[in-house]
């Protein structure tokens, strides 16, 4: 796909990996709708990307994802492609303790956090863009961020079983819309210096850090690049591209 004047939805754009990959796309001519819950960096960010607007919403709110998808066709008056980003992590062992002595467990509202967003808000994102796409038959491309967590990482149940449903999402969609022209591809980004990761406690940031082969944490420019290289190769098409500097979980 040439990107000159498409038109992509991009969530949890506002910073982090959302905003670095729309800017890469900006760069090559697309026009983005930003869409985030923070509205103070959404305004910063469209302010940043030409062509940009900005739409303020909590992607696992059904009536708002709909909604704003409409805003979009309204606005743009197309809709060649959607970047499912927006995440979130709430971490903690399923249950941490010992015999006799059971110290904690993941709540019940952590692990519900984490699918609302990182799963059931990719699947009312890509629904309402698809509709958009199938109905006005849009060559279209939409991209999942997946995670390297999506094969099961300590402490991370809530956020590994969204990630994985994230990836046989793109698996279902790749099957599904193929006959719509729309290609669904994902990225499983390893560990990425972002805010997400500053907010990782110290030991936590250090030995990930020392588990990835190539020596450090990677740079959202580093997922961009590899986002705008899935959007332009039109046979590239239902596989989950691993950017983790050589990094095993
Ligand atoms: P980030 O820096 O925390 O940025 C995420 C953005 O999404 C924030 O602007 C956040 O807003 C927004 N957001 C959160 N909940 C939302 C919701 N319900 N609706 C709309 N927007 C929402 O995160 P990141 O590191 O860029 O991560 C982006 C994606 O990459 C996530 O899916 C993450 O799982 C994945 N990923 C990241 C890494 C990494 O190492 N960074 C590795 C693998 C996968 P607020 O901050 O205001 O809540």
């Amino acid at each position: 796909m040439d990107l000159n004047n498409k038109v992509i939805a991009v969530t949890g754009a506002a910073r982090g990996l959302g905003f670095a990959m729309a800017k890469a796309l900006t760069e090559k001519g697309a026009k983005i709708a930003l869409i985030d819950v923070n509205e103070a960096l959404l305004v910063s960010a469209a302010e940043q990307l030409a062509g940009s607007r900005y739409y303020c919403l909590d992607v696992s709110n059904e009536a708002a994802v709909e909604a704003a998808f409409a805003q979009i066709w309204q606005n743009f008056g197309a809709l060649n492609g959607l970047v499912n980003n927006a995440g979130i992590i709430r971490d903690g062992l399923m249950v941490k303790g010992e015999p006799g002595n059971i110290i904690s467990e993941m709540s019940f509202d952590d692990w519900q956090a984490v699918i609302n967003i990182n799963l059931s808000g990719v699947f009312l994102c890509g629904r309402a863009a698809a509709k958009l796409m199938v109905e006005h038959t849009q060559q279209a491309c939409i991209l999942n961020i997946s995670s390297i967590s999506a094969e099961g990482n300590y402490g991370q149940s809530n956020y590994s079983a969204a990630k994985a449903g994230v990836e046989a999402l793109t698996t279902v969609w790749t099957k599904e819309l193929a006959r719509h022209k729309i290609r669904c591809v994902a990225i499983a980004p390893g560990f990425i210096m972002t805010d997400m990761v500053a907010s990782m406690n110290q030991a936590a940031l250090q030995k990930a850090s020392a588990m990835v082969p190539v020596g450090r944490g990677g740079q959202p420019e580093e997922v961009a690049s590899m986002a705008v290289n899935l959007f332009e190769n039109d046979f590239i098409n239902g596989v989950v591209y691993k950017v983790h500097g050589g990094m095993r979980i």
